[in-house]
């Protein structure tokens, strides 16, 4: 007897993060014709070295698609009254559509009022309450500003044409940019939900259940094959750096382009989902290469829609 057995799909986020870009530029061509310039402001607050990427890889995007965008970088030492006073400024400034403040903040700034001072209509990152509510009320996704990271993962679903509609979707993590976002969203396209979380209890019978699990809880290699369904869609949405040697071997035994990655640069990254499970599943995204690359393409594309709902 022999047992046939099919290679997991590989769900490319580059790829599908590249179409999404080309159909921004063409939103941006239409925006143009109609005599307006799409503009996003990216508040960065001191000098984090992760965020000094970050903004600086949004501010390139921005420029390869045709967005106007500013960059304003108040000290470390700005006080949450001073900032606030700033967003006041981009709330009023009709040529800004977009205010994005790169997380985290220092520790002495308000971060919930900071989010929620931001006019929701210009809240491309989807955190403000209101947008927030929208989502979770079941908004016609064309209308709301959701956040990016789990507006990408929908986008990978609905592109790779994995059904949603009925399926059991199980996703770790609760946080509210990525867990509790996601599972709003997979509900509204009338998935079966469940979420988990630090106190939940049997974690894996419950991930063994999931067709679609998404994993977003920032453990490396948390999610071992034995948690997964056979054939299951895999979401990975962690970025964990790890830094030795023996954490390489562990979830890479055996693989010499990862080691000499590592050897070149000191770290690599792997996701919360164990390498060895993805062989299991239907379709997995790779860490890197799979939600990470959504996450600017999702902000260039909530940045012209909110340009567009404002106008409208
Ligand atoms: P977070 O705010 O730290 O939330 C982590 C969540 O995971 C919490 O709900 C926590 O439960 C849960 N959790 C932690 N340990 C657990 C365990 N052992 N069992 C079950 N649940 C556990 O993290 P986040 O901001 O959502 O990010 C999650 C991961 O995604 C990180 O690796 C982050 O780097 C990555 N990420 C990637 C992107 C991107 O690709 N662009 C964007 C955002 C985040 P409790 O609530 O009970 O504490």
């Amino acid at each position: 007897m022999s047992i046939a057995t099919t290679s997991p799909a590989v769900l490319d986020g580059i790829a599908i993060a590249a179409e999404i870009k080309a159909e921004v530029a063409g939103q941006v061509r239409a925006a143009l014709a109609a005599g307006y310039t799409p503009g996003l402001a990216v508040i960065l607050v001191g000098d984090v070295p992760a965020s000094q990427i970050y903004v600086r890889s949004k501010v390139k995007t921005c420029a390869e698609l045709g967005i106007f965008s500013e960059m304003i970088t108040p000290p470390a030492s700005a006080t949450t009254e001073e900032l606030l006073t700033l967003v006041a400024t981009l709330n009023a400034r009709p040529e800004i559509d977009g205010i994005l403040i790169q997380l985290p903040l220092p520790a002495h700034v308000d971060t919930a009022r900071l989010l929620e001072a931001v006019h929701p209509a210009k809240d491309v990152d989807g955190f403000h309450p209101i947008n927030a509510g929208r989502l979770m009320s079941g908004a016609p996704a064309e209308q709301v500003l959701a956040p990016c990271t789990p507006a990408g993962i929908m986008e990978v679903l609905r592109r790779s044409h994995i059904p949603v509609a009925g399926a059991r979707a199980v996703v770790l993590g609760r946080s509210n940019i990525v867990g509790k976002p996601i599972a709003a969203m997979l509900i509204n396209d009338s998935a079966t939900v469940t979420v988990c979380h630090s106190k939940t209890r049997n974690l894996g019978g419950l991930t063994r259940e999931a067709d679609i699990l998404v994993a977003a809880i920032g453990r490396p290699g948390f999610v071992t094959a034995d948690m997964v369904r056979p054939g299951a869609t895999i979401i990975d949405v962690g970025i964990n750096r790890i830094e030795t040697l023996e954490e390489v071997e562990k979830f890479f035994p055996g693989d010499s382009a990862r080691r000499a990655g590592f050897e070149k640069r000191g770290s690599t990254i792997v996701g919360d989902v164990h390498p060895a499970a993805f062989a299991l599943s239907g379709a997995y995204t790779p860490v890197p290469g799979g939600v990470g690359a959504l996450t600017i393409a999702m902000l260039m594309s909530n940045t012209v829609k909110a340009a567009r709902l404002r106008r409208s």
